[in-house]
């Protein structure tokens, strides 16, 4: 029987519990419980969503504090911690550069320097103060802006395997647009979780090929990449990860990739290691015990692969 699986769209992209076992009715049950938690969390974190508690905060917190509920207080410390451990790589400020950037709803654009420097002064976590006295957020400045669009699809996705883990489920896998996904146990009768991780093409609608398959159990993944959200200049690549130490979107790194038993861990530092590239590869892996990496940088049309704890395939493998 294949296994059941439920799905729902949320965060501007679908998400997928794929529920393995013998009893359909109570997995269907489960899986719609916690795919009703990641539309609680969208309705919570959206910045686009007005009403949202992110959008509230975003529009009320340079004036005045802002009193937010436990769970997106001690996500945003969390995503603080992570900020600070990446030496400022991850930053859920980093909005207002986006928008620069034209990665706001778009495709990009190359800002001029005073646009950028514009930016710059409204980016830094420096710029948020968090009051645990009161679960209160109060921004320094105008034009503060969170932004969990790194941290909150792993972030939902490690919530609803919770949600699965209290009803009893032993095996599953969820996924937030493949971009993280999260292992519980394992597929009956198989050791681990087996996913796919595809050669970034430079080339738009090219058939995919394999760059690795890794084992998950009990274990999240993440990969952060530009591809479909990029614009060329000069014969230079721009993303949409921005790294916010420079200002500008990180260069000449195509797809970073992380392994944890956190999915919101996952999800920060790919999209963290995304920004630093090969450069900062040590200083990321480094971060946490046993965590695995992946970093694939291009330059002059050809790919170089870094793999720390990550078994990658030779080039010119067959499509997946
Ligand atoms: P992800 O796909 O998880 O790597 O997240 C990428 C998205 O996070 C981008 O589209 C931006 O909205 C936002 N972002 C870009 N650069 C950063 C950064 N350095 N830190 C945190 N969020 C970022
Ligand atoms: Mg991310």
């Amino acid at each position: 029987m294949p296994p059941l699986t439920v799905a729902c769209h949320a965060m501007a992209t679908r998400f997928e519990i794929v529920l393995p076992g013998e009893n359909p009715a109570a997995l269907r049950a489960a899986g719609e419980e916690a795919l009703g938690q990641v539309e609680q969390l969208e309705a919570q974190l959206s910045l686009f969503r007005a009403g949202s508690e992110i959008a509230h905060l975003n529009a009320r917190a340079a004036q005045e504090p802002v009193r937010v509920t436990p769970g997106l207080f001690a996500l945003l410390q969390h995503a603080r911690k992570l900020s600070e451990e990446s030496g400022g790589a991850f930053d859920i400020t980093v909005a207002p550069l986006v928008r620069c950037w034209g990665f706001m709803g778009g495709d990009g654009r190359f800002p001029c320097p005073e646009e950028v420097a514009e930016a710059r002064a409204k980016v830094g976590m420096g710029l948020v103060r968090l009051n645990p006295a009161d679960f209160t957020v109060q921004f320094a400045r105008e034009g503060v802006m969170l932004d969990l669009g790194a941290i909150g699809k792993g972030y939902a996705v490690e919530r609803a395997a919770e949600v699965l883990r209290e009803a009893g489920v032993s095996s599953a896998l969820v996924h937030g647009g493949t971009s993280t996904v999260q292992a519980l146990g394992t597929p009956p009768g198989e050791e681990f979780w087996k996913i796919a991780i595809e050669t970034p093409s430079p080339v738009p609608d090219a058939p995919p090929t394999l760059l690795a398959t890794v084992p998950l159990k009990e274990e999240a993944m993440s990969v952060s990449g530009v591809c479909g959200n990029s614009f060329q200049v000069g014969g230079r690549t721009y993303g949409h990860i921005i790294d916010p130490r420079t200002g500008e979107p990180a260069i000449g790194t195509v797809l970073a990739a992380v392994i944890l038993p956190s999915a919101t861990e996952t999800d920060a530092l790919s999209t963290a290691l995304l920004a630093v590239g090969a450069a900062g590869h040590d200083a990321i892996a480094r971060l946490r015990p046993g965590m695995k990496t992946l970093v694939v940088s291009e330059s002059g049309g050809q790919l170089h692969v870094e793999a720390k704890g990550i078994v990658v395939r030779s080039a010119g493998q067959k499509p997946v």
